[in-house]
């Protein structure tokens, strides 16, 4: 379903905003919808990816495809919902029930994850003195530490960073930010779509 599912026009937009920018994308979703539309190498799926398989017991670090099985396995589902046990897929080293590769109790933080990090991280070394734009989309309470906490730590920080959230709820600039920070209360659908409207207005 997550791999069939139509790609959110935010996507589109916010690709369109910002493809003559230097960018980075951050994501803490799993859902595939950001590599539909922007290259893979500008892109950090910190928290794991749908497309792949690890070991439910992760005795090996490595990823596997799962597009082609999933597929399959979509394909097998029986009247009583159910698919035969042999298309359940297993690790090819030790036999365990292969896992989305997603963040979970046994999510396998090896080479793949480590290397998410390292892209970010690069692209954050490269660009520090610059004049940067944290642009939060969609972050909620519930785990601020992966992009909010970071965004609003490096925003503070660095002298030429300035931090703009969009989201309907949770908009939030803290005080240390007031004067480097602004806080859009609003679908960021209708925000990026706004956007690029007027972007492209002013490019004629
Ligand atoms: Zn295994």
């Amino acid at each position: 379903m997550i791999l069939d599912a139509e790609t959110g026009q935010p996507y589109k937009d916010l690709f369109e905003i910002l493809k003559d920018k230097n960018y980075y994308i951050l994501t803490t979703n799993q859902d595939t919808q950001f590599t539909r539309v922007f290259p893979e190498e500008k892109i950090s799926a910190i928290q794991g990816d749908w497309r792949y398989f690890q070991c439910s017991r992760r005795c090996h670090d490595e990823l596997y495809d799962s597009v082609e099985t999933l597929h399959k396995l979509n394909d097998s589902i029986d009247a009583d919902l159910r698919v035969p046990s042999e298309l359940i897929p297993r690790c090819p080293k030790c036999g365990a029930e292969m896992e989305p590769w997603v963040r979970s109790w046994v999510f396998l933080e090896g080479r793949k994850y480590r290397e998410e990090h390292s892209k970010l991280n690069a692209f954050l070394k490269k660009n520090m003195h610059k004049k940067v734009l944290f642009l939060e989309l969609g972050v909620g309470r519930m785990t601020p530490m992966f992009i909010q906490e970071p965004f609003w730590n490096m925003t503070y920080a660095w002298p030429n960073a300035f931090y703009i959230t969009i989201n309907p709820r949770d908009a939030i600039v803290p005080e240390e930010l007031k004067q480097k920070g602004l806080a859009i209360r609003e679908d960021i659908a209708k925000v990026l779509t706004d956007t690029r409207k007027i972007s492209n207005e002013e490019m004629k």
